[in-house]
């Protein structure tokens, strides 16, 4: 598939039903997820045939993406079950043919056997704008339930975020920054569009 018609596929994946500012509910831009996409599988060979974790998947576009470009398996993770549904029921309309799981849970407790590992986890963590240190906890899972990781941050904090990861220990690169805009949806937003530069990082065990 070419990265042009991944980004068009993902962006036909709903953006969440009825969002909830608390859990800063937002669709990744398809531009932004496809691009990360296409760096994981084209550039670190991160995506096919490996088991994949969306960790906040929403309405699934992360995830949804790893399995067009041939993960072997996607776990999408999220707590709010109404986004899972619609999903679901994108997944099943589409009819991707690979093993897909939801898990409706907290992905600051997961309920996950201890030592498991997913081969990579892409995710599109909640800024922590409504909930201090939402990033960082998100982050923290991820680095404990996978070999490599993927996550979108603003760049305000991505000194920040990356200081802590190399503690755990891993190697941490920038791979992409984009400017992203997103619309007006909450009583709290002043502006019609907020935009602002996010970077993605790639996280790996030492
Ligand atoms: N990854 C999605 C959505 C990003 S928005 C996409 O690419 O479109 C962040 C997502 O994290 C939201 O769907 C929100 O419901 C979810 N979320 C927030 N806190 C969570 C938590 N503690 N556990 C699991 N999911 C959470």
């Amino acid at each position: 598939m070419l990265k042009r018609e991944l980004e068009r596929v993902l962006n036909t994946v709903p953006h969440h039903p009825s969002p909830k500012a608390e859990l800063e509910q937002y669709a990744t831009p398809s531009t932004l997820a496809a691009t990360l996409l296409w760096l994981a599988e084209h550039h670190f060979g991160d995506i096919a045939d490996k088991v994949v974790a969306d960790l906040g998947a929403g309405t699934g576009r992360l995830g949804i993406g790893a399995a067009l470009l041939g993960a072997y398996k996607v776990v999408l993770v999220e707590v709010d079950d109404e986004s899972i549904r619609q999903a679901w029921t994108w997944v099943k309309d589409y009819g991707i043919d690979i093993r897909f799981d939801a898990l409706v849970a907290d992905v600051n407790n997961l309920p996950l056997r201890s030592g498991f590992l997913f081969d990579t986890v892409v995710q599109n963590p909640p800024f922590g704008v409504h909930r201090r240190g939402a990033d960082m906890a998100f982050l923290r899972t991820a680095s404990r339930v996978a070999r490599v990781v993927y996550s979108i941050h603003k760049e305000s904090s991505i000194d920040y975020v990356a200081e802590n990861a190399i503690g755990w220990g891993f190697k941490v690169l920038k791979v992409y920054s984009e400017k992203i805009c997103l619309p007006w949806m909450f009583e709290w937003h002043k502006k019609r569009r907020h935009c602002f530069p996010v970077v993605v990082i790639r996280l790996e065990r030492v």
